[in-house]
């Protein structure tokens, strides 16, 4: 058995359809995969034909962008129902939001000098949900920056011009809507955020506190510190452990789908609410 519980495609920021996303799961032997796009479930009725067709569990999934405490932090919802009231009416609401951030990010970038990213993250993400990848990508293209790497830390990351965020919905939100659908909620890549070890300590508390479950303890290849770090949260805090890629790519060889650190033994792995008793 291998679970990927955190993938993109290009309903999103991947760069793969939902097809071929299921078609290169099933080719690294992921048994069951999450699709878990930015704030839209646009790519999951085609990911569910595709795994049907070729013998991969798919499990429903989303990645919910929120503030906490002027922290950017993402929020997966897995086993969700896609379709339940709660979870349209927050992705209607993180698509408004999204589309707030993005003009404002443009508008940001204009006052630079950078003319014209919005519309041409926008033309990027070709009806996708917008999000800063896409500005990184505009900013290649433009020759405005060498590599998507470079538009981070100049413009789009944390701290920076393109870093806006007030107007997600808050944690408690949307975790409450997550499990309002069925879903259940990890803290997605807890080292991702320069947290303090206090800070983060209190963001996992509140995650916790606002009904959350579980906790990305392995995302993607991490050190050995890092693991440790994120089993201890875990195991701390009473959550259950999540383990995925954050596939988004190909072209990048270093997040490859399926492959993540092991979940250390310590911790008690999320996939036992999907396993069956035979
Ligand atoms: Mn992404
Ligand atoms: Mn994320
Ligand atoms: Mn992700």
């Amino acid at each position: 058995m291998l679970y990927d519980l955190h993938t993109h495609s290009s309903i999103s920021d991947g760069i793969l359809s939902p097809e071929a996303l299921v078609s290169r799961a099933k080719k690294n032997s992921v048994t069951h995969l999450a699709l878990t796009d930015h704030d839209t479930v646009g790519g999951l009725e085609a990911a569910a034909v595709a795994a049907t067709a070729q013998g991969v569990q798919l499990i429903s999934g989303v990645e919910l962008s929120t503030e906490w405490r002027g922290a950017g932090i993402h929020v997966l919802g897995l086993g969700i129902d896609p379709y339940h009231p709660s979870m349209s009416e927050t992705l209607r609401s993180q698509a408004q939001a999204r589309e707030r951030r993005a003009l404002e990010i443009g508008d940001r970038l204009a006052r630079l000098g950078i003319k014209g990213a919005f519309e041409g993250a926008r033309r990027i993400a070709s009806g996708g949900t917008l999000g800063r990848p896409h500005f990184a990508r505009f900013l290649v293209a433009e020759k405005i920056v060498p590599d998507v790497e470079t538009a981070f830390k100049r413009y789009l990351g944390a701290g920076k011009t393109g870093d806006v965020k007030q107007y997600w919905l808050t944690m408690p939100e949307v975790i409450a809507a997550i499990t309002e659908s069925g879903g259940v909620a990890a803290l997605a890549h807890p080292l991702k955020y320069k947290l303090t070890l206090t800070r983060l300590r209190r963001l996992v508390g509140a995650f916790k506190e606002a009904g959350g479950a579980a906790i990305e303890v392995c995302s993607g290849k991490q050190s050995t510190s890092e693991t440790d770090a994120a089993a201890r949260l875990a195991t701390g805090f009473g959550l259950l452990a999540s383990g995925g890629s954050d596939f988004h790519s190909p072209d990048k060889p270093w997040q490859e789908l399926g492959e993540y650190t092991s979940i250390p033994a310590q911790c008690t792995p999320i996939w036992q609410l999907w396993e069956r008793v035979c």
